[in-house]
């Protein structure tokens, strides 16, 4: 059985080390010491070393939204793998959709990073997710496929299990619009069938596939009931406590009634 995991992308928020505190301080407190749900945490950098003080003693993990692959060298603005363990992360955000497409993050860029990942052993959650254009063009399927080959290429069966896949429609991120549970299980269910072809039934029962993409306390509880999708990545919804509560809380629920 897959634990949920839900996590919260606080991205380029709040905007001090005092509100990033604050908010982490709600949330530690807001889930207590429950474990029935995973959840996680992704400020900005530089606020990683000030949550992970707020957050000790608490199950909630600690994510960056971004490494480097390399351990060390002339790589200006970037951080690795080992400097985001050595602050306390015990999760990445990779290849996120305003990466991928604001930043010319590509398939490669992401493998690359997801590797480094692993080697340091941190939590990976990997990004896919297709864009309003492709889904009206009928190529979600095409584009998944590329990117998830792409991103999760050379990975053992093995390696695969410890990745989180997050499924993010980029036209669903930030925008209000929700896939309906239906769309978003039909791709979660056509996710779970590739990690089945490529890497074995067995891996492809253990691996976490999130849902993203406005996910609120309102509409929570319909998207992780499907039988595929196995948590949430949060966005707009993670920067208060409490709507983000509303939806570890709905997590909750799901996993009481036996998923
Ligand atoms: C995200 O940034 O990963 C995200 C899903 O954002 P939002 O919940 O605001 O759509």
């Amino acid at each position: 059985m897959r634990a949920l995991l839900i996590a919260g992308n606080w991205k380029l928020n709040p905007t001090s080390t005092e509100a990033a505190a604050a908010l982490a301080e709600g949330v530690k407190n807001g889930l207590g010491t429950a474990t029935d749900v995973h959840v996680a945490v992704a400020p900005p950098f530089v606020f990683l070393t000030k949550v992970d003080q707020v957050l000790a003693g608490s199950p909630i993990g600690l994510a960056a939204q971004d490494l480097h692959w390399e351990p060390s060298g002339a790589f200006t603005g970037e951080i690795s793998a080992a400097m985001l363990v050595d602050v306390g992360c015990t999760h990445v955000i990779i290849g996120h959709s305003e990466r991928r497409h604001g930043m010319g993050e590509t398939d490669a860029r992401v493998n690359a990073k997801l590797k480094a990942a692993l080697a340091a052993k941190l939590i990976p959650i990997v990004c896919v997710g297709e864009t309003k254009e492709e889904r009206l063009a009928e190529k979600t399927e095409d584009v998944l496929l590329a990117q998830l080959s792409g991103s999760l290429a050379g990975l053992t069966a093995e390696e695969a299990a410890g990745v989180v896949l997050a499924y993010e429609p980029v036209w669903a991120i930030g925008t209000g619009l929700t896939a309906t549970p239906e769309q978003a299980q039909a791709v979660h269910a056509f996710i779970r069938k590739w990690l089945a072809e490529t890497f074995g039934e067995a891996t492809a029962g253990r691996v976490v596939v999130q849902y993203g993409g406005s996910v609120k306390p309102a509409n929570a509880a319909e998207l992780l009931a499907c039988p595929d999708i196995d948590g949430a990545l949060v966005g707009g919804a993670a920067l208060k406590a409490d709507d983000f509560l509303g939806i570890v809380q709905a997590g909750r629920d799901v996993a009481a009634r036996g998923k």
